[in-house]
């Protein structure tokens, strides 16, 4: 599907933001690697998904009143089976947090290289218009706002300064025995966000806010495993 056929589609279901799946459509219309990833309606439609995805999966609730699936208990990694991920699906339908909530369907998907998690995000300044921004993943970021900003578009110089501005950047050499990152894989995936022709630019009628939280990098690519889009008054 075309990203403007994605936009215009939530809009017709009245949605303010792109569900999870939307959301992976429109980074990969942009060419930012994201996990192969199916949707389901219910558990009974496992086997048929299951097949034709690499194990082990990950499976997460599809849901406009769920914000942050694992704080629900809708994120579950690492199932090795169609059994495992039928019954991680009925305990998500079982759940408090979940039975109430208006249900899209579940996301199963494969898991992505181990790496790093980094933060790639944009918001629509009313004067500057869009900017983007990464962070270290985890704690670097919600705790220490170790975050760097930069108008739209950027250049490739602008995405290697912006990694440079973290505090943390050390860790992406491969600090206190962790693997390396690459610096590369995430400055592609930075201006393909946010430059010139990149995903917040061409959108910026449209998008208020963009998180990819996370993307991980590992040390030869960067995949994204979560993406999230807000969308302004039409
Ligand atoms: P939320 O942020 O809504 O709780 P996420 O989709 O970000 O849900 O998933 C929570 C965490 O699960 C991620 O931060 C990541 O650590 C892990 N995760 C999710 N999807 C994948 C995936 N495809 N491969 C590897 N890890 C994943
Ligand atoms: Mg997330």
């Amino acid at each position: 599907m075309n990203p403007q056929d994605l936009i215009a589609q939530a809009r017709a279901q009245q949605r303010t933001a792109l569900d999870e799946q939307a959301g992976k459509l429109l980074l990969a219309a942009y060419g930012v690697a994201v996990p192969k990833t199916l949707t389901v309606k219910n558990a009974d439609k496992v086997d048929a998904a299951f097949s034709q995805l690499r194990a082990p999966v990950v499976v997460k609730i599809m849901s406009q009143d769920i914000l942050h699936k694992s704080d629900a208990g809708g994120v579950k990694v690492g199932l090795q089976s169609a059994a495992e991920v039928k019954d991680a699906i009925n305990a998500m339908a079982a759940s408090p947090k979940i039975k109430g909530a208006r249900i899209d369907g579940y996301l199963i998907e494969e898991m992505a290289p181990a790496g790093q998690e980094i933060v790639v995000g944009g918001v629509r300044d009313p004067d500057f218009g869009p900017l983007v921004m990464v962070g270290l993943g985890g704690i670097f970021v919600e705790v220490l706002a170790d975050v760097s900003f930069r108008i739209c578009p950027i250049t490739r110089i602008d995405a290697q300064e912006m990694i440079e501005d973290l505090k943390g950047a050390a860790i992406l050499d491969g600090a206190r025995g962790r693997k390396t990152v690459s610096r590369a894989a995430i400055i592609d995936v930075l201006l393909k966000v946010g430059g010139e022709n990149g995903l917040l630019m061409q959108h910026a009628g449209d998008l208020t806010e963009a998180d990819i939280n996370p993307l991980i990098v590992s040390e030869s690519g960067a995949v994204a495993v979560d993406a999230r889009f807000i969308l302004g008054q039409a």
